[in-house]
């Protein structure tokens, strides 16, 4: 369980496809996102258009790919998922783009990770439906122009920051999701609970998506090791006193802070005297990448009132050190 998603098994990611939701009315939250995006699938629906190019960002597990699965279903249309890393020679990104049908999405997540080479090809696709081929090599070796079907390319980041400012030029519609309230997280952990066919209380539905970090993919995958525990210790239903016990078993702790943000906010007060500390030097200390630190775990420990920003570098806050039951002076930590 953590919170880059990266830890998942095959079988975690079957589940979590089984309860992606498929339309605007079955995603919850990010209200503003989807009343802005219901209007534009809905305009370029009426002109039988493709959509514009749209960029969605934020931390990972919030539903860009999920929004992504709607948008095709809201206009009708077919996608194709691809990802910045796994793209990396253009003559893959021409197989995929010359494969589309008419306002067809092609959905490109970590788009911040593109290579140059293929960023520069997707500028022509993106803006003139044309891209510039290589055929053959050497002396023989020419360009060849394609004309592809209007088509809308989808790109996912969890770095919008690192993009670069010609690539985001070219999204026409940009949106960014935030964190979801506890109470959101309830609602979608009862209705994947419907989905898996196990009955949940209210009081523990609440729980469990207290502790999941702001993250549906989280509350999900939470979801599912409870039901473990109310499956195998339990009569199968899962009531508080058994979502209690499966996530104490599980590590998860009251405030759904997972051990990287806890060794996060514990090196910052130990060996930093609560801070400010400069990135780098935390990601050392803490044996983490410093992008990840920042696209992963700061957002949230900033969120919830656990660290702030400074231009020196991170300090903790008040809560910090009340969460980690540490009180601030010169004979603590060490
Ligand atoms: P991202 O692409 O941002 O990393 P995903 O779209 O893969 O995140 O979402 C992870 C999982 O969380 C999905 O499989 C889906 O089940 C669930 N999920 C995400 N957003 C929502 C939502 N708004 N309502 C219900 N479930 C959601």
């Amino acid at each position: 369980l953590d919170a880059t998603g990266e830890n998942f098994s095959p079988e975690e990611f079957d589940i979590e496809r089984a309860l992606r939701p498929l339309s605007f009315d079955d995603f919850a939250g990010q209200e503003q996102v989807l009343d802005n995006l219901k209007v534009f699938v809905a305009a370029a629906n009426l002109r039988s258009e493709a959509l514009d190019h749209t960029l969605l960002h934020g931390p990972p597990g919030l539903g860009k790919t999920t929004l992504a699965h709607i948008l095709a279903n809201e206009l009708g249309v077919g996608l194709k998922i691809t990802s910045g890393p796994v793209l990396d020679k253009p003559g893959d990104l021409a197989g995929l783009l010359t494969n589309l049908d008419e306002r067809d999405i092609l959905f490109i997540d970590e788009i911040h990770r593109l290579s140059p080479i293929v960023e520069e090809y997707l500028y022509s696709a993106m803006e003139d439906y044309r891209i510039d081929i290589m055929i053959e090599s050497g002396p023989n070796a020419r360009s060849v122009q394609l004309n592809l079907s209007p088509f809308t390319l989808i790109g996912a980041t969890t770095r919008s920051g690192l993009l670069t400012a010609p690539m985001r030029a070219r999204f026409g519609i940009s949106s960014r999701l935030q964190y979801y309230s506890t109470e959101l997280l309830s609602d979608i952990v009862q209705r994947s609970a419907q989905i898996l066919k196990v009955p949940i209380t209210m009081e523990a539905a609440i729980e469990i998506a207290g502790r999941s970090r702001g993250t549906p993919r989280i509350a999900n995958a939470l979801l599912r090791r409870v039901r473990d525990f109310a499956q195998i210790k339990g009569d199968g239903k899962i009531d508080i006193g058994i979502a209690k016990y499966g996530l104490k078993a599980l590590n998860v702790d009251a405030h759904g802070l997972d051990e990287m943000d806890n060794r996060i906010l514990e090196t910052i007060i130990d060996k930093f005297k609560g801070g400010p500390v400069g990135i780098t030097t935390l990601a050392t200390a803490v044996s983490e990448s410093a992008e990840t630190i920042e696209e992963v775990y700061e957002p949230f420990l900033i969120q919830q009132g656990f660290i702030y920003r400074t231009p020196r570098g991170r300090e903790v806050t008040e809560a910090a050190y009340k969460h980690l039951g540490k009180s601030r002076g010169p004979s603590q930590g060490g």
